[in-house]
């Protein structure tokens, strides 16, 4: 089944990218739900959260690490900002690629929806 962020990834479909790295990439979201809204995922497909292993504990940290340095590169540290990955139906997951948002330039409110 095609993947969209796969397909990214290979470049057929187009898309505003952050920053990559040999294992991830940060790209715009395509519809932004705040001022600041990226995406970050690793090149190979794993479809969510619960799919990882201990084999993918370098590469979650790696994610939550360029997370951190993506936030402070648009100027998001002092103000703050919020990191999300939605896991299954009930957590909202509409892409099957695992990813983690973040979400920056407005306030953010708890609970979240
Ligand atoms: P999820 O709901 O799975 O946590 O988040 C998926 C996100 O991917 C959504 O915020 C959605 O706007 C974004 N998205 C879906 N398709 C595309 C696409 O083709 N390009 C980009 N840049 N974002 C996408
Ligand atoms: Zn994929």
């Amino acid at each position: 089944m095609e993947c969209v962020f796969c397909e990214i990834v290979a470049g057929r479909v187009e898309t505003d990218k952050v920053y990559e790295s040999d294992d991830v990439l940060v790209i715009q979201d395509l519809n932004p739900v705040a001022p600041v809204h990226l995406l970050i995922f690793p090149r190979s497909h794993v479809a969510k959260l619960s799919a990882m292993d201990e084999e993918n504990a370098d590469l979650l940290s790696h994610v939550m690490l360029i997370a951190k340095r993506s936030a402070i590169e648009l100027g998001l540290d002092k103000s703050g900002y919020r990191v999300v990955i939605n896991e299954g139906a009930m957590g909202g997951q509409t892409v099957q690629h695992f990813h983690a948002h973040i979400l920056g330039g407005r306030q953010m409110h708890w609970p979240p929806g």
